[in-house]
């Protein structure tokens, strides 16, 4: 049996591609149901995560042309690119979905790869990572910072998949156990990877947006790989600890040492390392202090336990 396929695409702003990106997708889906890779009611849902613009309407009126093929569910508010994903997810998971794509809404993730993906889900494979082969439609900047981030996570004991964004096909059963996971700090690139099942990758040539503007600015871009990093490890706390060890032993060896100079009669030189020794420590306290908050700000996210988005229309 061909799988009942629901592509989940999350949108901010993205009205003026949108329209492109619904006729590709229509395309490509066609053409799976007629050569019945994929079951003739698959559909493709569009998640409104809250935009300011005219995202809805056109989501709206997708919907009224084609009832069947396009869906729609509005979030009341902007919670961010991974809580629309979760939300759409759920979605697919409630309506009986077989398999789940999620893809992003400006066609940088190419729809091609979905024939592969379907493939190696009828394979056997639970989970199926679209893994981008190039990086040059990257600024070098982008892919520095990305493959320091992967190295990062990958020293701290995090598994994820380099080169993979949010571009993957889950299956009903990894859906279920996804919905498992209440956490309000979502970091889908590292829960993923850790529901196990058995998984496979698809390549695929990442492209350009088809219109408008990248909605992750540097600063979002931070806060997620920091999100990526709490979520996951407590390394940074043990590492914190380490450094305090670290600088009382120094701080013991400067005290002996300044016993010394004192007996030997030089009282006024080392003020250079003193100011050093100041600022150094300064800095090393006020920092460890932002990691201790960083995962206090967390404990007090999640035991609110508030909703992690709310739903304002589903069509
Ligand atoms: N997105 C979202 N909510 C947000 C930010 C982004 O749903 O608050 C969506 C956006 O519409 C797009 C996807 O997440 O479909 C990825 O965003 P974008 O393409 O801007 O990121 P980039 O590819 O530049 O990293
Ligand atoms: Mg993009």
């Amino acid at each position: 049996m061909p799988p009942r396929t629901m592509l989940v695409i999350p949108c901010y702003n993205e009205e003026p591609g949108l329209r492109t990106t619904a006729d590709e997708l229509r395309r490509i889906l066609r053409q799976l149901i007629d050569a019945h890779q994929i079951d003739a009611h698959s559909c493709v849902l569009f998640v409104d995560d809250g935009s300011k613009d005219g995202t809805w309407g056109v989501i709206r009126a997708l919907h009224n042309e084609d009832p069947e093929l396009f869906h729609g569910l509005k979030l009341a508010h902007n919670k961010g690119h991974q809580n629309a994903l979760f939300a759409g997810l759920m979605h697919a998971l409630h309506s009986d979905a077989d398999v789940a794509i999620s893809m992003d809404a400006d066609l940088q993730d190419d729809p091609g790869a979905v024939a592969d993906m379907v493939e190696a889900w009828r394979e056997g494979s639970e989970i199926v990572y679209g893994v981008r082969d190039n990086r040059e439609t990257d600024t070098a900047f982008k892919r520095g910072t990305a493959h320091m981030f992967y190295a990062l996570m990958k020293g701290l004991g995090t598994e994820t998949v380099p080169d993979h964004a949010d571009y993957r096909l889950m299956s009903h059963t990894a859906l279920e156990a996804l919905s498992q996971y209440h956490e309000s700090n979502l970091f889908l690139r590292g829960i993923v990877p850790s529901l196990g099942f058995p998984t496979a990758k698809v390549y695929y040539k990442r492209g350009e947006r088809v219109a408008g503007e990248s909605k992750y600015p540097l600063h979002k871009m931070v806060s997620f790989a920091v999100q990526g990093i709490t979520s996951f490890s407590t390394k940074p706390l043990s590492i914190i600890t380490g450094l305090g060890v670290m600088s009382t032993l120094t701080g013991i060896g400067i005290l002996i040492y300044t016993i010394v100079s004192l007996c030997a009669g030089n009282v006024v030189s080392g003020w250079a390392s003193l100011m050093c020794s100041v600022w150094i420590l300064g800095g090393l306290i006020l920092a460890a202090l932002g990691v201790v908050g960083e995962y206090i700000a967390k404990i007090y996210l999640e035991v609110k336990q508030r909703p992690r988005y709310i739903v304002q229309e589903s069509i």
